[in-house]
C-alpha cells in the first residue's frame, strides 16, 4: 500500500515547530499488513519531553491561557472540519500504520471529526456554580484547567483515543502534551499538522513521538505535568500512574477488559447475533471494550454456538487494504502474544475459525479469528485479556450464575445483556461490574457523548461526553463575605 503523508513523520512537534528529535535519533514505523517499513519516525526522549512542557507552559502563560472559552471552541469546531476533509487520506495512512480495515480506519477518522464537533460546541457551555451559604457570603465555583495535560496513547485506536483525551484537554484550555505509541504514530501527526493549520497557538499541543520507556516515561515523570490520561495495558498503567503519584498528579486509566455479552433465552438472537460476533473481531480484537466473553443461557447455547460457528467460518482475514472484515494484528509481537493464548486454549473445543486469504504476505501479523465454546469460567482464555480476535462461549443455567461469571473477572470496562425481560435488563444493569452497560446492543455506537471508563483494573476516570470536561478541569471555591 502506498501512503501519501502532506507532513514530514520525522518530525517532532513542539512550541508551533516541527523538528526533530533531539538525539536525531529515528525508529522504523512497520506496516503490519506486510512486514515493510512506512517511514522513520522520531525518537524522542527526555529533552523533548522537557521542551514539550516548556512549550505548553508558556502557551498557558500566553495567548493560549487567555483565550476566551468560546474562540477554543471555535478552533476545534475548525479542526473537525479539517479532519472532516481529510478522512480519505487519514483512513488510508491508518490503515497502512495500524493495519486496520479501510472501512474501520474511515470511521475513526470520521469519530475524530465528531469529538471536535462535539468538544468545540461544549466548550462554552462548561461552567461553575453559585452555591447558597451563610448570610453575608456569596460563593461560587470556578471550572479551570489543570494546566499541562499528557497523553499517553496506544496503537489501537489512536484517532478515536487522541480526539476524547487531547480534544477535551484542549477544550477546556489545557496545555496537551502527546506522546503516541511507536507502533503507530502518523495520524497523531496528521492531527498536529491539521491544529495548526486551524490556527491553535504553538505551544497549546505537542506532539513527541517515541518508544515507551523513554518517552513516556520522561512524560509521566515530568513535574510540570499537572494531569496525565493513558490509556493501553494494567502493567504499564500502574507504571505511569506511580510515577505522576511521585509529584501527586492526577491520573486517568484506561486499560482494557475482559468484556462479556450475557444472552438469555429470552434474548432476540436474530438481533444479537451481529453484535456477539462483531465485538469480538473489530479491529481484529484489539479494541479495549472487545467483548471477548460470550455468556449464553443453556436453552439458546447449541444455537449460538452454530450460529456463532457460522459466522466465523465466513471471515475473512487479509491486508488492510482489501477491506476485509479483519486486518493483521499491530505487529508479530502482538501475533506472538495471541497465538501463545490460542496454544493455552489446546485443551478447548473450537467451534469456528475464520479463513486467511490466500495472497496475505507471510511477512504480515495474521491471526485467524478463533471461537472457542464450552470454556470453563476460570480457564485463562476467560479471564486474560487476549487483545486479539478471539471469543470464548460460556454456558449457564441462572441468572445469578450469569452475574457471577461476568462479574468474576479484574476488569470490568464494559457489559451487555440480551434479554427481553425489562426488570432483568434493570437488575443486571446495576449488578454487572462495568463503567457502561448495553442492553440489547453492544457499543451503541461509539457514540463520543458517551462517558466511557472502567472500574477494578479496567482503569479509573471518564473519558468522552461532558464527563471529559470535569476530568480535564479542575474546580475552584470561591468564597467572598460582603456583610
Ligand atoms: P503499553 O501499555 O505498553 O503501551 C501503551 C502506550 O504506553 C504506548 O504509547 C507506549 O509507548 C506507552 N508506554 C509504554 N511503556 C511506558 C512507560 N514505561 N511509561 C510511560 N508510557 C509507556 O501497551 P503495548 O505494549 O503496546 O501492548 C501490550 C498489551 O497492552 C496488549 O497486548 C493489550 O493487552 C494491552 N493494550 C491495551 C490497550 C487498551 O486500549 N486498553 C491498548 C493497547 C494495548
Amino acid at each position: 500500500m502506498t501512503t501519501d503523508l502532506w507532513f514530514d513523520p520525522t518530525l517532532c512537534l513542539i512550541g508551533g515547530e516541527w523538528r526533530p528529535a533531539t538525539s536525531g535519533r529515528t525508529l522504523p514505523l512497520v506496516n503490519p499488513s506486510d512486514g515493510s517499513e512506512i517511514c522513520q519516525i522520531a525518537r524522542g526522549e527526555t529533552a523533548d519531553i522537557d521542551a514539550a512542557v516548556e512549550a505548553a507552559q508558556a502557551a498557558l502563560d500566553g495567548e493560549w491561557g487567555r483565550m476566551p472559552a468560546f474562540e477554543r471552541g471555535r478552533l476545534l469546531t475548525r479542526l473537525g472540519q479539517l479532519v472532516l476533509d481529510k478522512v480519505d487520506e487519514l483512513a488510508a495512512i491508518e490503515a497502512a500504520d495500524v493495519g486496520k480495515p479501510l472501512t474501520q480506519a474511515r470511521a475513526d477518522a470520521v469519530a475524530l471529526a465528531r469529538y471536535c464537533e462535539f468538544y468545540g460546541g461544549a466548550a462554552d457551555k462548561i461552567h461553575g456554580e453559585t452555591i447558597p451559604y451563610l448570610d453575608g457570603y456569596t460563593v461560587y465555583s470556578l471550572r479551570e484547567p489543570h494546566g499541562v495535560t499528557g497523553h499517553i496513547v496506544p496503537w489501537n485506536y489512536p484517532m478515536q483515543i487522541i480526539g476524547r483525551s487531547v480534544g477535551a484537554a484542549l477544550t477546556m484550555g489545557n496545555a496537551a502534551v502527546l506522546k503516541p505509541a511507536e507502533e503507530a504514530c502518523l495520524t497523531a501527526l496528521a492531527f498536529a499538522d491539521l491544529a495548526v493549520q486551524a490556527g491553535f497557538p504553538a505551544g497549546s499541543l505537542n506532539v513527541v513521538p517515541g518508544i515507551g520507556a523513554e518517552a513516556g516515561a520522561a512524560l509521566s515523570a515530568h513535574p510540570g505535568i499537572h494531569h496525565i490520561s493513558f490509556t493501553g495495558s494494567v502493567a504499564t498503567g500502574a507504571l505511569v500512574q506511580q510515577a505522576a503519584g511521585k509529584n501527586v498528579v492526577p491520573v486517568t486509566l484506561e486499560l482494557g477488559g475482559k468484556s462479556p455479552q450475557l444472552v438469555f433465552d429470552d434474548a432476540d438472537l436474530d438481533a444479537a447475533l451481529p453484535f456477539l460476533v462483531n465485538a469480538g473481531i473489530q479491529n481484529a480484537g484489539q479494541t479495549c471494550s472487545a467483548s471477548s466473553r460470550i455468556l449464553v443461557q443453556r436453552g439458546v447455547y447449541e444455537t449460538v454456538k452454530s450460529r456463532m460457528a457460522e459466522a466465523y467460518g465466513a471471515l475473512t482475514v487479509g491486508p488492510a487494504c482489501d477491506d476485509l472484515r479483519v486486518g493483521p494484528l499491530i505487529s508479530n509481537r502482538q501475533k506472538e502474544i495471541v497465538t501463545g493464548f490460542l496454544d493455552k486454549g489446546a485443551d478447548l473445543t473450537i467451534a469456528g475459525q475464520g479463513v486467511l486469504v490466500d495472497h496475505a504476505p507471510d511477512t504480515g501479523a495474521y491471526v485467524r479469528p478463533t471461537l472457542f465454546a464450552d470454556v470453563p469460567a476460570d480457564h485463562t482464555l476467560a479471564r486474560d485479556e487476549i487483545f486479539g480476535p478471539v471469543q470464548v462461549l460460556i454456558p449457564f443455567d441462572t441468572e445469578e450464575e450469569a452475574v457471577r461469571i461476568a462479574n468474576s473477572t479484574d476488569y470490568g470496562l464494559v457489559a451487555s445483556i440480551w434479554s427481553r425481560d425489562g426488570a432483568r435488563q434493570m437488575r443486571l444493569a446495576k449488578q454487572l461490574h462495568a463503567g457502561q452497560v448495553f442492553i440489547n446492543n453492544y457499543g451503541a455506537g461509539g457514540g463520543v457523548e458517551l462517558p466511557f471508563g472502567g472500574v477494578g483494573k479496567s482503569g479509573h476516570g471518564r473519558e468522552k461526553g461532558f464527563e471529559a470536561l470535569y476530568g480535564f478541569s479542575q474546580l475552584k471555591t470561591v468564597a467572598a463575605y460582603h456583610g
